[in-house]
Parts: C-alpha cells; sequence; structure tokens
C-alpha cells in the first residue's frame, strides 16, 4: 500500500477500468454464490474436526507421533480444509473490496463484508484449537505432520507459531481471549475509525473561503501544494484532536492496556516484552531491531538536512509539521495555472513503467504490458470511489489487481509503478503454496519502492526539464526525512508510552508531552513546531492488528535501497537474484533471506550504513538541483 504521495490533477486525464469478469461476474453470479456455499459448508466440517482436536489438547505436550496416526490424519486434514477454506473466503473478500472500493455507494458490498468478515472470525475460532495443539505438540508429531506431501508447505508458519509454544495459555483462556476480544479490544479500533470518519474540519482554502470537509479531506490538504492552506488544514486538524483528546486517550489507553495485560498473562515461563511481538510479525530479532535503530540514529543529521533544504525552497526558514507531505514548490506553480509540463496521459505514463522494468529485465517489462492487456489496472477518475492505492491478489486464480486513481501527475506515476511492484512480486510468487506466499511487513515494501527507485532512475535519466528533475529529487528528500526521521520519532512515541503505561492510564496531555520530546528528539531544530496531537491523529497507532507499525516501514526502505543498489553490481544475474529473494519472503526469517540472497548479515550496521550513503548521494542530488 501506499500512503503518503502528492496529488496534482490535469484536467480530464485518467486511467483504464480494470476487469474483474474473470473472478466474478457479480454478486448474483453462479461462481460466487457457490464459493460462498462451499464456505460455509466447510465451516460445519471443520467445527467437527476441530472439536475432536481441541479434545487432545490436555495431552498436546505429550503426544507420541508413531502412535497418534489417527490424530496426525485429523490434523492433516483440518489443515488442507483450512486452507482451502480460507483461500476461498480471501478470494470472496477480495472481490467484494474491490467492488466497494469502486464504488462507495454501493450497500450490497457493505452487507456482504459484513458477513463475510463474521464467518472469517468463525474460522479463526474454529482453527483456535489445531493451532494450540500444533504450537504445543513436542518436535517429532510436527515433523510427523510436515512430512505428508499436502502438509509440508505449512512447516515455516507452523514453525513460526511453535516459538511461542512457552507463551500459550490453556485452551480455555484462549478462547476466552478471542471471544472477548471484539468488544473489548478490537472494538477500540472501531471507535477510532468511527470517530475519525464524523469530524469535521474547517479548512481555508487558497481562495480565501472556508469549506468544511472530513480528516480525510483535510489530510489530503496536507499533501496540496497552497502553503497557508496547508497550514489551515493542520490547524483544524488539530484543534478536532484536542476536541476529541478524552476520546483518542481512552483508546490508546485501552488498546496498550490490554496488551500489556495479555502480555502479562502469558509470561508465565518467560517475559514476554511489548515490541516481542511486533519482532516477531516483522520476522526481525531484536538485534536486528537495535541495529536498524542505531543507524537511523546515525541518519538523523541526514533527514534534518533534507528538511532544511525543502524550508529553503519554499523560502522559509523552517517548515511547519503541516509542511512535511508538502509537494516540490515548482509543482505548485502548475497547480496554481503556471508554467509546467501537463500531465502525463495513462497510456505514455504506463509505458514509462514497462521500459522502467524491462531495464531491470525483460520478463518484468512484458509483465507490465500483460498486467494491462489483461485489464488488471483500475485507474478511472470516479465519484464515491476510494481514495489512495492498492494492490490486491485473487486467492484461487493468483491474479493480481492493482487499484488506484489516475489523473496524470508524476506521484500517481510513481505510485503506479509501485503497486505494479507488489503485483509483479505476486507474479512471481504464483507457482509457491499460498502457505508459503504471506510475507512479512519489513518485506511487504521491497519490491514496490524497487519498482518505484526503477522508475525514477529511467525518469531522471531521461528528463529533460528541471522541474521535473526537481520533483523527482524533491520526492527522494522527502522520503529521506519521512524514513530517517518521522518514523523513528512515531516508534520513540510508541516506547514512550508503553513504557509509562505499565503504571497506568496516561491522560491526554501526557500522551502530548509523550509525542513532543519524540518530535524533539528525531525534528530537533528543523521544524518550526512539534505536532503534539500526532498520537491522536496518526492512525498506526489505534490499529489493533499491530503494534509499533512503524520500524517496519523504515526497515523496507533502506531494505529496498539495498536490493536495489545490487542491481549495479551483479548487473545480468541480477533479476534471477531478485526473483529467488522475492519467492522466499513468505518462508525465511528475513535475516536468514538476506544472508543467503544478498550476503549480507542485517544484524550488524554495515549493510543499512550502505543504505543510508544511497540516501545521503540522492539529498546530495537534490542539494545541487536547488542550487543549479
Ligand atoms: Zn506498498
Amino acid at each position: 500500500m501506499k500512503t503518503d504521495n502528492t496529488t496534482q490533477a490535469s484536467a480530464g486525464i485518467q486511467g483504464p477500468a480494470w476487469d474483474l469478469s474473470a473472478e466474478y461476474q457479480s454478486f448474483e453470479a453462479v461462481g460466487f454464490l457457490a464459493d460462498w456455499k462451499a464456505v460455509e459448508t466447510a465451516l460445519e466440517v471443520l467445527a467437527g474436526r476441530g472439536a475432536r482436536i481441541g479434545q487432545r489438547i490436555p495431552d498436546a505436550a505429550t503426544l507420541n507421533a508413531s502412535t497418534e496416526t489417527e490424530l496426525l490424519q485429523d490434523c492433516r486434514h483440518f489443515a488442507v480444509e483450512l486452507e482451502q477454506v480460507s483461500t476461498l473466503l480471501s478470494n470472496l473478500m477480495v472481490y467484494v473490496n474491490c467492488m466497494a472500493s469502486t464504488d462507495g455507494f454501493n450497500s450490497q458490498a457493505k452487507q456482504l463484508k459484513g458477513r463475510l468478515d463474521t464467518l472469517g472470525s468463525q474460522l479463526g475460532a474454529l482453527s483456535a484449537s489445531y493451532e494450540l495443539l500444533m504450537k504445543l505438540a513436542p518436535q517429532d508429531f510436527y515433523d510427523a505432520f510436515c512430512a505428508f506431501d499436502d502438509t509440508a508447505a505449512f512447516r515455516f508458519a507452523l514453525g513460526q507459531i511453535r516459538k511461542l509454544k512457552d507463551l500459550a495459555l490453556p485452551l480455555e483462556v484462549e478462547k476466552t481471549l478471542s471471544t472477548m476480544s471484539p468488544a473489548g479490544f478490537t472494538a477500540w479500533g472501531n471507535l477510532y475509525n468511527n470517530l475519525t470518519g464524523t469530524i469535521r474540519c474547517t479548512v481555508q482554502q487558497p481562495d480565501g473561503k472556508e469549506s468544511v470537509m472530513g480528516l480525510a479531506g483535510a489530510s489530503a490538504v496536507l499533501k496540496q501544494a497552497d502553503r497557508p492552506a496547508r497550514e489551515s488544514a493542520w490547524r483544524a486538524i488539530n484543534a478536532q484532536m484536542a476536541g476529541n483528546q478524552e476520546a483518542f486517550a481512552a483508546i490508546l489507553n485501552s488498546l496498550s492496556g490490554w496488551r500489556l495485560a495479555e502480555y502479562k498473562q502469558r509470561s508465565h515461563t518467560r517475559k514476554l516484552h511489548f515490541l516481542d511481538s511486533a519482532l516477531f510479525q516483522s520476522r526481525i530479532s531484536q538485534t536486528t531491531l537495535e541495529t536498524l535503530l542505531a543507524v537511523l540514529a546515525e541518519g538523523r543529521e541526514l533527514g534534518r538536512h533534507a528538511l532544511r533544504l525543502q524550508a529553503g525552497a519554499y523560502g522559509c526558514e523552517r517548515l511547519g509539521p503541516w509542511d512535511i507531505l508538502a509537494p516540490a514548490p515548482q509543482a505548485s506553480a502548475a497547480a496554481d495555472g503556471g508554467e509546467s509540463t501537463n500531465g502525463i496521459p495513462f497510456d505514455q505514463g504506463l509505458e514509462l513503467v514497462r521500459r522502467a522494468y524491462a531495464a531491470v529485465d525483460p520478463a518484468m517489462g512484458d509483465f507490465v504490458s500483460s498486467m494491462q492487456a489483461k485489464r488488471r489496472i483500475e485507474g478511472r477518475v470516479l465519484d464515491g470511489k476510494r481514495p489512495g492505492a492498492y494492490c490486491t491478489g485473487f486467492t484461487k486464480s493468483r491474479n493480481r489487481y492493482v487499484f488506484t486513481t489516475y489523473k496524470g501527475s508524476l506521484s500517481e506515476l510513481s505510485t503506479l509503478s509501485h503497486e505494479l511492484g507488489h503485483a509483479y512480486h505476486g507474479e512471481v510468487m504464483r507457482s509457491l503454496p499460498l502457505a508459503e506466499s504471506r510475507y512479512p511487513m519489513t518485506l511487504a515494501e521491497t519490491a514496490s519502492t524497487f519498482a518505484e527507485a526503477a522508475l525514477g532512475d529511467l525518469l531522471a535519466a531521461e528528463a529533460t526539464d528541471k522541474s521535473a528533475l526537481l520533483e523527482l529529487a524533491w520526492a527522494d528528500a522527502q522520503d529521506a526525512a519521512v524514513f530517517l526521521v518521522n518514523i523513528p520519532a512515531r516508534f520513540a512515541f510508541e516506547k514512550s508510552l508503553y513504557e509509562a503505561r505499565e503504571n497506568g492510564p496516561l491522560p491526554a496531555d501526557r500522551m502530548c508531552s509523550l509525542m513532543t520530546s519524540a518530535w524533539q528528539e528525531w525534528y530537533g531544530d528543523a521544524l518550526s513546531e512539534y505536532d503534539s496531537y500526532y498520537w491522536a491523529s496518526k492512525l498506526h497507532f489505534a490499529m489493533p492488528g499491530v503494534s509499533f507499525y512503524n520500524f517496519p516501514y523504515s526497515f523496507g526502505y533502506l531494505f529496498s535501497l539495498g536490493v536495489f543498489a545490487r542491481r549495479a553490481s551483479l548487473g545480468d544475474g541480477f533479476h534471477q537474484a531478485y526473483v529467488s529473494l522475492l519467492r522466499d519472503t513468505g518462508r525465511m526469517e528475513v535475516e536468514e533471506l538476506a544472508q543467503k540472497h544478498l550476503g549480507v548479515d542485517i544484524s550488524r550496521p554495515d549493510f543499512w550504513r550502505e543504505s543510508l550513503g544511497i540516501v545521503r548521494q540522492k539529498v546530495e542530488r537534490f542539494e545541487a538541483l536547488l542550487k543549479g
């Protein structure tokens, strides 16, 4: 997914419509209804098998593989059926989401989504006993289970779960936790979404008029060219955050409080630290995270330097917090009707992406052509279409689709290349079992960031006018500031939140002071003021599914720069190495993957420093362009 990018529209330009008919024709189509029915039937079968497995939990730790033939077969069939029903459920879900994304007024899609979510949580509850048994079972039993042809693919994923063996709670407690969670834990995330969905901000527009808009609209103004409008939007957002601070503080206190209480329950054998779950989901070690953070601290001054250069380009002494997502000032001239390049028509833009991909390898260029020919790119400008861009994949056909709104700006072209990068990642994994293709968030952005960089290289080599070059370099500088300063500040805040939360809930003003300290530590004097309500306005702190959803961004950024650098050093051998790396992202720990495919030890600083060196070159190029 791509969250931070600027948008300028050019009248008339838009992308094509996607064609989903290869997957399903409609919500009423025979295929759609048949898959739905199959899910419901399979859930019943799984319930019976799951209950039998559940009865064996009390003696799970002492199971004897050689005498438990029947149980092994039960587990085997459960695993295979679970994967089948998950595949169908996810396939239906992807279709419903695609339909809802292009048409926000589609009430049928919303209703079906609700019903699929319920089926999904039923499936989660049904698989609890199987997962707990596989977690607790002795190594012999696990080896015997993975020895079947149709279960071998589960080895890595189950092996990961088995690392949590000594943190397991009794089955009844696990079940109670997951039963209580929707109303007690995830509900806080829903409250966050509902609250931010209803907030209205009054923003001063460039023409001087005031408009009332939702949070999404006001956030979009932060990425627009007009500086006073950005400041007005930022102040309006923060006024709303302050006005609702009690609710936002309750959300963060409850999410962190629930997690800490759960970690304490699980710490019966060894202490579970509040960072452990994020590290586990990221598939990296604590040492690797510490090394990354130390190198980010080395890069902090470089990020601040990028911010100061950007301030200079805007003719101000320091940027405000409303400027950190601002587009290049040259682009503002274009948006305000000044002289600049016109928008890039979709076909022409996609051809640039194709050539950038083909320059890495012809197979990659062919992939872009086939995505276009098979109509797997959605780029229209539509009323009621959801904002943002994503890549999604159907689990039955393994076909990938790209969703975006394309109006012809350079940043939208970059987003298109980014999402096609995700699609290529999915394409090279097409022949792998689904169980081996679920990658962690640290690696999720490898192929997409790589694809953005490939396009940037081609454009920089071919750009003739300075404003286009500057726009590209501006994006590089912005990346440096986001990944070397903003993301580490988010991490610093969240860490201090968890440390303080051990002693009880925090009042809202304490959250503000923790955030201010984190911004002071990382931004220093590079900004005119700090964003003290960032803890409330940034969605990532209020996601029930994941904590510390920040360091993986900086990890992914520096990691993919390191991968991109191998393109020059490996030459012709690069593409094969790249594909092999991508194919292993769903079945290896990240340290192991980096060692195998890049020959580097990411628990040591050298690799990260090399990437930092690449960022330094990019910022220097930006500085030279500003001076020249
Ligand atoms: Zn992405």
